[in-house]
């Protein structure tokens, strides 16, 4: 491993500062689940002076959001998040992946089979799941699988990549992410209608692969290596100026983690390359705020909305002030409380630990409430999945819960 790893942990002074901010130290209240105790636990992993059961391990692992939450407020800078993804990493070498995120990790790796299952679970989804439209178009199963009551994001009849998918070159370049690509295909529209009202040239590569987020967050580095050095390709021989990443998840995924990455498997050739592509690396939200004038052309909604901060573009792409900025010119807009508050998402962790993943989501919808907004917008797919699924459970489908393109889309004259 790269010694400039080494630093993520051996900065932390133990002063604690991070059991103030951890949504999950809040619901669980013991010091392993919180910045301070992984990083004491699992710099004593990786050094081998300790050893965790596969349950012990588990638990202490995975009941991390990976939020950055703590790295926002740590005065030393400790990486919590590197430390317990490489922690992760030690330890599925040791006891392997559950049965569950191996499946995963096989379908991401291949487009055609992640076609295959989304194209047949979106063929049979009446017979499994039915509709549930509020407070956003979504799907509930008949049966329990990742939670009761658990309202899923609709499963689109035509991928993003079939609609839009082309292998020409441009100045800007679309990626998806799997979530817009399968499911919420209608918030990549909104960005297609926006950057053709706006005359702006894009394409979309048809051989794009998963970002690896969602195995690289299990700790299965070397899947996501792989499809880190595809995209890389891909990306590289594209010669684009911007890449648009719609997820932020996935922009930081590739921005960020896809050269730590390399660092970890001391590979500088493809820390490189994968510093190359991170510099064309670009949100959505912020490609339109510095590269277009969308934001003088959009025209007032009669809309009261909120904003929720997804912890990946808040935190690791540092995007706070522009998603306002336009929310300000298109609506009557209110600020809530802890906005920037994670909702407890953190992907599979919503699937590995429903109670404390509602448990946390539960004390946004108060601060939504307070605003008196009818619309909550929001930037990032997995939280608009959080949110509508927590506030139809609390029975608050009053609230439409809106992606910010979608809005500035609405806004946006043609
Ligand atoms: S991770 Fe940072 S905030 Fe937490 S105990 Fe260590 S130095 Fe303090
Ligand atoms: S990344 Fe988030 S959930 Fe994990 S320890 Fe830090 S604040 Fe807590």
């Amino acid at each position: 491993m790269d010694k400039r790893l080494f630093k993520e942990w051996e900065s932390c002074v133990k002063c604690g500062i991070c059991r103030s901010v951890c949504p999950v130290f809040k619901e669980e209240k013991s010091e392993p689940y919180v910045a301070r105790g992984h990083i004491t636990l699992l710099s004593e992993l990786i050094k081998g002076n300790i050893d965790f059961s596969e349950k012990e391990a588990k638990d202490y692992l995975y009941k991390c959001l990976l939020c950055t939450t703590c790295v926002e407020s740590c005065p030393n800078d400790s990486h919590t998040d590197t430390i317990v993804e490489i922690a992760r990493h030690e330890v599925i070498k040791k006891h392997g992946l559950p049965t569950y995120k191996k499946i995963l990790s096989k379908l991401l790796k291949s487009r055609q089979a992640m076609d295959f299952a989304f194209k047949s679970a979106s063929t049979f989804s009446p017979i499994f799941a039915k509709k549930n439209n509020k407070p956003r178009d979504g799907i509930k199963l008949r049966i329990e699988v990742a939670g009761k009551d658990r309202l899923l994001p609709p499963i689109a009849k035509q991928t993003f990549l079939d609609k839009y998918g082309n292998d020409k070159k441009s100045r800007v370049v679309l990626f998806p992410g799997c979530l817009i690509n399968y499911t919420y295909t209608e918030i990549g529209d909104a960005f297609v209608n926006i950057l053709k009202k706006l005359k702006i040239d894009f394409s979309v590569p048809k051989k794009q692969l998963c970002c690896g987020a969602p195995i690289y967050f299990a700790g299965n580095f070397e899947d996501a290596r792989y499809l880190a050095e595809k995209n890389i390709e891909l990306f590289l021989s594209l010669n684009a100026e911007h890449i648009v990443v719609l997820e932020p998840t996935c922009a930081s995924m590739i921005k960020l983690d896809y050269p730590k990455l390399f660092m970890y498997f001391e590979d500088k050739k493809w820390e490189e390359k994968a510093r190359r592509v991170a510099e064309k690396i670009i949100d959505p939200i912020k490609f339109l705020f510095d590269q277009t004038d969308v934001l003088r052309r959009l025209k007032k909604l009669p809309i009261r909305t909120t904003y929720h901060d997804p912890c990946h573009l808040k935190r690791a792409l540092k995007v706070k002030d522009e998603p306002r900025e336009f929310l300000k010119a298109i609506s009557d807009y209110t600020e809530m409380k802890e906005a920037d508050r994670c909702c407890g998402n953190g992907g599979t962790f919503s699937i590995d630990y429903r109670e404390t993943s509602l448990k946390i989501a539960s004390r946004k919808v108060k601060n939504i409430l307070d605003t008196k907004s009818e619309y909550l917008a929001t930037s990032c797919s997995a939280c608009i999945m959080q949110l509508a699924d927590i506030l139809n459970l609390k029975d608050h489908k009053e609230i439409k819960v809106y992606h910010l393109l979608e809005l500035i889309d609405k806004a946006l004259e043609a």
